[in-house]
């Protein structure tokens, strides 16, 4: 009996249901649990207590980016802290059998940077991961949830979750988008259209020809973001694009076992004719590039717009505006192209591949940072600065000013030397503008893509990158 079409998402949550709860949520089986510093060892702790074992180990990896360093990575680190916090993941995954990728394996790197880079992301499975932004691996055509230290308990001792299965909320990309319009200023876009809460109880399935022209680094970064968007994860429809870059990766099933996982990977895609609870379309070709002003994701415009007047916000949203005005020290109404910056950030799980340090590259070459200006590139991992270094990337963002870091979360969130000081205004790659994300309870984001970072490095204020372009 043939049977009615199915999104991918569908698909995937029967295909790992163990069973339905009392509460109306699945039990559902996690393909693949990657851990980092910060949020595994309260969860190794919880796992002790009650006398149990991980699950499956073969399914756990682990690395360290958030609170590692990225100037040095010597041991012992000089935070006291943060070195405890390394010691207990290195105890943790060595008495568990978990395979962690720390800097002397050459694999270490953002969790969600790695994952990908080494092909343990792959489509059609679950993954969990304790750091919001594990939509990122919804790239692949897996569904990803960013999950909390008891959740990763969980996971750790039961390879399982208690979840919701979300709606699903199709998302069509149309056009092509214009030259110096990369695929952050598409998830910019769309939070924007459809605000920070818009995707509470929805997974979001990114489509339409440019979601399809983009690479997969692009797709990673647009999906990454679908957590602040309120979506409980994001994803694209593998294809052979998505083939072609698992083709030959490490972790990746290899030889005959590669052809027969196509196989499968191909039939996870959502079926011509899947309905959905809500669609939404979004043309390509409009986009410009997108810059933060505010204090969440929802609040960009495009560099080349002005501010939004209070006075044309509906009365229900007024104080909200007002409240990141006044934080962010900007007036309503004014263009913010020509905001000088104090700092320039090229990294993190959003940004911090190579083809967006190639990007950010091709901008800072043969150019000066601002003198008043602190710019730093962070790639996402070591396989990444290999690959730049190889490049010759380092040499180009040294050249201009730029500092060139080892691999870590840097100051995304800053939990680790990498900080803004004071009231600080930082061009960002990111993916979080809130108030004292990055370190400084006073400094500000603005969020863009790494072109558009280097733009404003350069100038020394916020500047459209087609015009170096
Ligand atoms: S780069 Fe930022 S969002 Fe990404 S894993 Fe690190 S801290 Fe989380």
């Amino acid at each position: 009996m043939p049977t009615a079409p199915r999104s991918l998402l569908d698909k995937v949550w029967d295909a790992h249901s163990v069973r339905e709860l009392p509460s109306g949520q699945t039990q559902l089986f996690i393909g693949l649990h990657l851990i980092h510093e910060v949020t595994s060892p309260q969860a190794f702790a919880m796992l002790r207590e009650s006398g149990l074992r991980v699950r499956f180990p073969s399914r756990t990896f682990a690395t360290f980016d958030h609170i590692i360093p990225t100037d040095t990575q010597a041991r012992p680190l000089a935070d006291s802290l943060a070195e405890e916090m390394l010691v207990h993941l290195e105890r943790s995954c060595a008495e568990h059998g978990i395979r962690l990728f720390d800097p002397g394996s050459g694999k270490q790197g953002i969790v969600h940077v790695i994952g990908p880079e080494l092909g343990l992301t792959q489509p059609g499975t679950t993954i969990a991961c304790g750091d919001s932004h594990t939509s990122t691996h919804g790239a692949f055509g897996a569904v990803a949830f960013g999950i909390g230290t008891s959740q990763v308990a969980d996971v750790l001792a039961t390879q399982c979750l208690a979840l919701a299965r979300p709606k699903v909320r199709r998302i069509e990309v149309t056009g092509k988008l214009r030259a110096g319009v990369y695929a952050k200023d598409v998830i910019l876009a769309i939070i924007r259209r459809l605000g920070v809460k818009g995707g509470v109880g929805y997974a979001y399935e990114y489509a339409g020809p440019v979601i399809d022209a983009m690479t997969i680094e692009e797709r990673l970064t647009v999906c990454n973001m679908s957590i602040e968007g309120g979506a409980r994860c994001g994803y694209a429809n593998p294809d052979e694009a998505t083939f072609d870059y698992l083709r030959g990766r490490e972790l990746a099933p290899q030889g005959a076992a590669f052809e027969r996982a196509v196989a499968q990977w191909r039939a996870a895609a959502s079926d011509p004719g899947a309905s959905y609870a809500d669609r939404v379309e979004l043309d390509g070709s409009a986009l410009a590039p997108a810059v933060t002003w505010g204090i969440h994701p929802g609040q960009s415009v495009g560099v080349d717009e002005k501010l939004p007047r209070l006075a044309d916000a509906p009365s229900s949203e007024r104080a909200s505006l007002a409240e990141a005005f006044e934080y962010m020290g900007l007036r309503p109404g004014e263009p913010l192209a020509g905001t000088r910056i104090d700092v320039a950030f090229i990294g993190s799980c959003t940004n911090g591949r190579i083809s967006d340090l190639r990007e950010a590259a091709r901008v800072a070459r043969g150019g000066r940072v601002a003198p008043q200006v602190k710019a730093l590139v962070v790639p996402g991992s070591q396989a990444v600065a290999r690959q730049a270094e190889q490049e010759g990337l380092p040499e180009i963002f040294r050249a201009a000013g730029f500092e060139w870091r080892k691999a870590g979360c840097s100051m995304c969130l800053a939990m680790n030397p990498d900080k803004l000081v004071g009231r600080q205004l930082c061009a960002s790659s990111s993916n979080r503008n809130f108030k004292g994300r990055q370190g400084s309870p006073t400094g500000r984001t603005l969020l863009m893509s790494p072109a558009m970072v280097a733009a404003a490095a350069l100038r020394g204020e916020v500047t459209d990158v087609r015009d170096i372009l």
